[in-house]
């Protein structure tokens, strides 16, 4: 795991003396009370071989600080965890449409190994195999070979480190694969595959049998919760489009046949795996791991699924609680008592939230209904000082410049105080 460095004083902190990971050790305490039922994997000996007692979580922030607990540095194979780097990886390489015309976005509400495909035999959720499976397919790559190379340096390059492949684990899912080799078949069948099936389904196994520990897990999804940069190597490993499209597929598909389930109890975008790995997403804060090998009955880590439910509920993590009041941008607004003119002060990022605040309070200010005070050929000045901004998104700027516009037919004399030309388009 790294260690935290606090910002501005340059201090280590030691993560493990840290009530974070106080808490986190907390959390694994009370799961293990609860000890929710679960199964091992069987259907290759070597997850049947796995001690069933293994519990570890760790989260990494955007900010790169990172907090673990229990067995955090046990590895495991990533299995089906590997699905939304994968398929980031083909959005990446592809663009969005030509990836969305082979595999769909459809939480398929059906288990990992369905044969799920649509009308036009196209599969319909990239986090089940039959979607996995073509995803790995778009992969460009001559070969089986060459593809599992992409595919192994993408994932280390989410992890921030050189991930292992476990030989025999990949030994046993290609010796023992042939459900995996029909659902490519049958994408291949409806030209949905992008290579033969072989050197589809061999890198496929491959990447399943990745080996990774939940400190991997957490910062290979603060990598997608950071927008696509890794935190701390600074990597820009995905475009911040396809981080957020991979997030968005982990919200309605990521938990098998109980995605709905999950977004309802615990409301981050996740992925489960078979070797009792998942990752969750809180986007733009953190990436959880967690692992714990005996499964539910839909094939998630029993107690993976009660860590984070718990932990979304005492954290407050649910991507759909209402959030909180933010920071205004708007500073101050001052009403000059001599001149009348009104200086709208606006500080740090303007998105379009900041913009509408901005654009609400300048048109009080001035009267924005016409029932102002100030109406007619009477002018007053309105400045609204842009100093302490630091960026506007396009959206912003053009919302900032048609209130510019609208005020000015209002009789107001508008200028903008933009010294670092944020506003321009
Ligand atoms: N290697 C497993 C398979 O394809 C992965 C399944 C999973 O983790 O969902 O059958």
């Amino acid at each position: 795991m790294n260690g935290g460095e606090a910002a501005g004083t340059g201090a280590v902190i030691d993560p493990l003396c840290h009530p974070v990971t106080d808490a986190l050790g907390d959390l694994l305490a009370t799961v293990r009370r609860i000890d929710p039922a679960g199964e091992l994997a069987d259907y290759i000996p070597e997850l049947a071989r796995v001690d069933a007692n293994g519990f570890g979580i760790a989260a990494t922030a955007t900010s790169g600080h990172s907090y673990a607990a229990g067995d955090a540095d046990r590895l495991f194979t990533i299995q089906s965890v590997s699905k939304p780097f994968v398929y980031a990886l083909a959005l990446e390489a592809l663009g969005r449409e030509a990836v969305l015309e082979r595999v769909g976005v459809e939480p398929s509400g059906e288990p990992f190994n369905a044969i799920s495909f649509d009308q036009i035999g196209r599969p319909a959720n990239p986090m089940i195999n039959a979607g996995a499976i073509v995803a790995t397919s778009l992969i460009p790559a001559a070969d089986a070979e060459e593809r599992f190379a992409v595919i192994r340096a993408g994932l280390s390059a989410f992890a921030g480190r050189p991930l292992d492949l476990a030989h025999d684990v990949y030994e046993s899912e290609s010796a023992t694969g042939d459900r995996n080799r029909g659902l490519a078949h049958l994408a291949r069948a409806s030209g949905m595959l992008g290579s033969t099936v072989a050197d589809a389904v061999e890198p496929y196994f491959q990447q399943c049998s990745l080996l990774v520990d939940t400190g991997d897990l957490a910062m290979m999804a603060a990598t997608l919760a950071n927008g696509g940069e890794h935190p701390l190597t600074g990597e820009r490993v995905v475009a911040e489009a396809v981080a957020r499209d991979v997030l968005s597929v982990m919200a309605s598909c990521g938990m098998y046949d109980r995605s709905g389930d999950w977004m309802f109890r615990v409301g981050m975008p996740a992925k489960s795996g078979v070797g009792g790995g998942i990752v969750a997403v809180t986007p733009g804060q953190y990436g959880i791991g967690v692992y714990s090998p005996p499964l539910d009955s839909a094939g998630n880590s029993s107690r993976g699924v009660a860590a984070l439910q718990l932990l979304s509920a005492e954290f407050g993590l649910h991507m759909l609680d209402r959030p909180r009041e933010s920071v205004s941008a708007v500073e101050s607004i001052r009403t000059d008592a001599a001149t009348g003119a009104i200086t709208v002060e606006v500080r740090g990022e303007i998105d379009f939230v900041a913009a509408e605040q901005i654009v609400y309070a300048a048109m009080e200010a001035v009267g924005g209904d016409g029932s102002g005070t100030h109406t007619g050929t009477e002018t007053a000045a309105l400045v609204i000082d842009l100093g302490s901004a630091t960026r506007a998104t396009p959206v912003a700027a053009r919302l900032m410049r048609a209130m510019a516009g609208d005020a000015g037919t209002r009789g107001y004399r508008i200028s903008v105080r933009d010294p670092a030309g944020i506003l321009v388009p």
